[in-house]
């Protein structure tokens, strides 16, 4: 068996992501009876590459579908990309800038066959990049949310929620975004503290001369909008002011006196300014009291022509101006700095503007309540259980969803509006003439849905909804969702919503939500900071095997991932680890003629007794103990989501047990009698064993590995992806073995660190004595080759309790006691060794000269005879020195 010495996983990682997928090992099984292990992806934006975020996120749904698809399940991990409107919108209307075309020239059709074009450039690459990095993904099953199947599952849960009554139309104060040029909804906003202004601005009340009313504001160009002012109906500074009207400075216009309770008594001087198109409590107040609306920003941000004289300006330009009018008019009573939370687009940065304007929405109370009584009930799970709590106080608090989008990237609302009547309709196909009047002049809605309208349905459109497909049947709901906290709103609770009420059946039963990868300052990874991991770069330095370990064990229960360089470092050194184990193993079977060995069953082995002895070695029964304790800690962290905990566990088997002890208490095994078969098989057998162990998280070593042991045998899967792991059984456990093999360790660990604190070499030859009143006495003795091999130390044992001693460890069974040089033998083998080292450069000195044909052809014959008899007397002292020396070794 040829292997080679040094771990390349670039080598052969490439080679095994594609055989994987061309061999359709990821495949999930025809329906059938038996336990179904399912999961969707969170859909990545189509046009968007892979960021460490999603290797985190994959590599965990990587170890949990890769775990059950070995547990026997028929097992689904469905891919796929999202259309991500606004996002991918604005990418393509970028790229079309820097050709010097603008988009909206261009037009919706031209604009739209663009993106369709980027999106078969572009589209692929996520996908490439995932079967690169090993993940799982039945491809065949590859989904987009606006293909076909899923484009009609959202005309359908459309015209069904329409149909009910839960989506509407209706004209509402939105948040607008003057530079994306659309409604965006509250997600959608981020909020900034910044430093503002309050300005108190003085409206005189009509035909009272001495009489104003003081508002204050932090936005005054929106008073060139106002039609009214309100004051508390309890505040009695202004009880003779009900029904009054004040003059609205700078644009002429007599606005009435309101009595509202928007006027909080507390704030400021209690009157307030009402401008119901670009306030949302200002608007609920117009509708109370039946103001008219009149808007002064456009939806570019530009005054509109209502604003008068400042029609034409920028809403901040116009700030400027309408303050510095107001000031040379003396209506300016005084400016304060003012704390502000500033609205501002997610996307573009841009201060978000309050519109008025008419909108799609959906009526989220009804489906919310279903959707909060899944999560209470324990039809979903989230993990970790406090999510559930940020889950419900949205919920409860949820507010209608405004689903249009004024962009072209995405699923065009179904509605039609009759351009005879007016009509609006509501359908699954276009239709042909309006119901009302007859008329065919019908115009498609232009605006789009909200791109996490579809993504909402995902779990059950992938799978064929609204068809009652066998895949549906069979896959919906799903086991789990994997995803991000970030999407918690957007994205998982829409789709409990919608799952809940158009399956009646939950999604998924389990929701895990990871947290961010952070570096090891904890800071996040961004662009400015220069601290971002690529993880096709780092997987190119480091392997992907290597990377997926490193995201794995920093993935903390508390949340956020810690990764850095170092990390990468050390978990390619266990991959490495793992490769020189294999090596080891490899090269000794060649070395002594035996021939690569797999057991016929891949179902628990059990380790086979020596032909001479009959007994099955002690490290042969206590790895395997170790490995069905491994399967079950593993297997229990993987269902429990504890990916951390994971890759910890196979840490410290692999590189803990079964290199550090196992192949260490082997090769004595093997040194003592070189003809075992039987431990041989054993010893293939649990190696095999590890590399199941192994696979969920490091799947290209381990396949690489096992298709090497496996060495062209047909009797078992063609891949390691495809064996079984393995199966904790309770009566697999030895204590005895694990008892003995503790025993062992204990000794062996005292004496290195005995050593270590004297300073010594750590196969540095010591005698020791082994006390102990009980049965650890035997096993030690029973077991002093190996302990003297291991640990260089010869033991002497008694019964009973050591005496005090200087380098003494002990436990509660036993007490170790080791013989350490003393000081003055250490000063003496100094001196000596030094001596000897001189001896040794004048010996070889004579010899040359003695070996030096010309030199003895030229000297006296009586010089050479002197040298001759020096370097006798040499030797004489160096073996002298040599016996020291040894007596000294001797008494160590
Ligand atoms: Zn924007
Ligand atoms: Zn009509």
């Amino acid at each position: 068996m040829q292997i080679e010495k040094v771990y390349e996983p670039q080598r052969f990682e490439p080679q095994w992501a594609r055989w994987w997928i061309d061999s359709g090992v990821f495949r999930a099984g025809k329906p059938r009876s038996g336990p179904v292990f399912s999961l969707v992806i969170p859909p990545p934006n189509v046009t968007g590459s892979l960021h460490i975020g999603h290797m985190l996120e994959h590599t965990e749904i990587d170890v949990t579908v890769r775990w059950h698809r070995m547990l026997g399940e028929n097992t689904l991990w469905l891919p796929g990309t999202d259309h991500a409107g606004i996002a991918t919108q604005m990418v393509v209307a970028r790229k079309l800038a820097q050709e010097g075309i603008n988009y909206r020239e261009l037009g919706r059709e031209k604009f739209e066959e663009r993106v369709w074009q980027f999106k078969a450039e572009s589209g692929d690459t996520i996908k490439r990049q995932m079967i690169r990095l090993g993940a799982s993904c039945d491809w065949s099953r590859e989904r987009f949310t606006l293909d076909r199947g899923l484009s009609a599952a959202v005309r359908e849960v459309f015209v069904r929620l329409y149909e009910k009554g839960l989506i509407y139309r209706g004209e509402y104060m939105v948040n607008w975004c003057p530079d994306c040029q659309t409604a965006i909804s509250d997600l959608e906003v981020t909020h900034s503290d910044e430093q503002g202004h309050l300005w108190h601005i003085r409206y005189p009340v009509h035909g009272m001369k001495d009489r104003a009313l003081v508002v204050a504001t932090t936005r005054p160009e929106t008073m060139l909008g106002d039609t009214a002012v309100a004051v508390n109906p309890t505040d009695p500074r202004y009880s003779d002011l009900h029904g009054k009207t004040v003059e609205l400075p700078l644009m002429n216009r007599e606005i009435p006196i309101i009595v509202d309770e928007l006027a909080d008594p507390e704030f400021g001087t209690g009157a307030v300014k009402v401008t119901p198109s670009h306030d949302p409590n200002d608007f609920e107040a117009g509708r109370r009291h039946n103001l008219p609306k009149i808007q002064v920003i456009g939806n570019t941000g530009i005054m509109t022509e209502a604003a008068g004289r400042f029609a034409g300006l920028d809403r901040f330009e116009a700030r400027r101006q309408v303050v510095a009018h107001l000031e040379q008019q003396g209506l300016l009573v005084k400016v304060e700095d003012y704390p502000l939370n500033v609205a501002k687009c997610a996307r573009s940065k841009t201060v978000v503007e309050p519109l008025i304007s008419t909108q799609w929405f959906v009526k989220t109370k009804p489906l919310a309540e279903k959707a909060i009584e899944a999560v209470e009930s324990g039809r979903v799970a989230f993990v970790p259980a406090h999510w559930s709590k940020t889950y419900f106080e949205w919920m409860y608090n949820i507010r209608d969803w405004c689903i249009s989008r004024q962009l072209w990237w995405g699923h065009r609302i179904p509605a039609w509006h009759c351009q005879g009547c007016r009509e609006i309709i509501v359908a699954r196909q276009a239709p042909q003439t309006c119901p009302r009047c007859g008329s065919s002049r019908l115009e498609q809605d232009p605006d789009v849905l909200d791109t996490w309208f579809s993504s909402g349905l995902w779990p059950f459109s992938t799978l064929g909804w609204p068809d009652q497909t066998e895949d549906l049947a069979t896959f919906y709901p799903t086991s789990l969702l994997i995803t991000g906290f970030d999407i918690l709103f957007f994205w998982v609770a829409r789709m409990i919503m919608f799952g809940v009420e158009f399956t009646e059946e939950v999604p998924f039963r389990q929701v895990y939500i990871h947290g961010l990868v952070r570096d090891a300052e904890r800071q996040k990874m961004s662009k400015t900071r220069g601290n971002v991991i690529d993880p096709l770069v780092v997987t190119e330095e480091y392997g992907t095997d290597a990377v997926r370990m490193a995201l794995l064990l920093g993935a903390a229960p508390t949340g956020d991932v810690v990764l850095n360089e170092e990390r990468m470092e050390g978990t390619r050194s266990f991959a490495n680890k793992i490769w020189n184990a294999a090596r080891f193993l490899f090269l000794n079977m060649e070395r002594s003629a035996v021939e690569p060995w797999l057991p016929g069953s891949l179902e628990n082995y059990r380790p086979e007794p020596e032909a001479d002895t009959l007994e099955v070695p002690i490290e042969d029964r206590w790895i395997f103990s170790r490995l069905n304790s491994c399967a079950e800690q593993a297997g229990r962290a993987i269902e429990q989501c504890r990916y951390q905990e994971v890759a910890q566990v196979l840490w410290q088997f692999f590189w803990g047990e079964f290199c550090d002890w196992y192949i260490e208490l082997k090769k004595i095994r093997f040194r003592e009698n070189s003809g075992l078969t039987a431990g041989w098989r054993n010893t293939l057998a649990a190696f095999e064993t590890a590399l199941r162990l192994l696979h969920p998280a490091m799947p290209f070593l381990t396949e690489e590995l096992w298709q090497r042991l496996r060495a062209g045998r047909q009797d078992r899967p063609p891949s390691i992806a495809l064996a079984l792991y393995p199966r904790y059984l309770a009566e697999q456990t030895d204590y005895q073995a694990e008892r003995e093999i503790g025993i062992i360790q204990e000794i062996v660990t005292m004496a290195r660190e005995l050593k270590a604190e004297s300073k010594l070499d750590r196969k540095l030859p010591l005698e020791g004595t082994f006390y102990s009143a009980n049965a650890a006495l035997e096993v030690a003795q029973k077991h002093a080759s190996q302990i003297q091999e291991l640990a260089h130390v010869t033991l002497q044992f008694h019964s009973g309790a050591a005496p005090k001693a200087a380098a003494m460890r002990s436990t509660a069974e036993f007490d170790l006691v080791l013989q350490l040089p003393t000081a003055q033998g250490e000063a003496q083998r100094k001196r000596l060794e030094k001596e000897r080292e001189q001896l040794s450069k004048i010996i070889e000195s004579s010899r040359r000269q003695l070996n030096d044909q010309t030199f003895l052809s030229k000297a006296p014959p009586t010089v050479i005879e002197g040298i001759r008899k020096k370097l006798a007397d040499y030797e004489a002292q160096l073996r002298k020195i040599d016996g020291q020396l040894g007596k000294i070794d001797g008494a160590l």
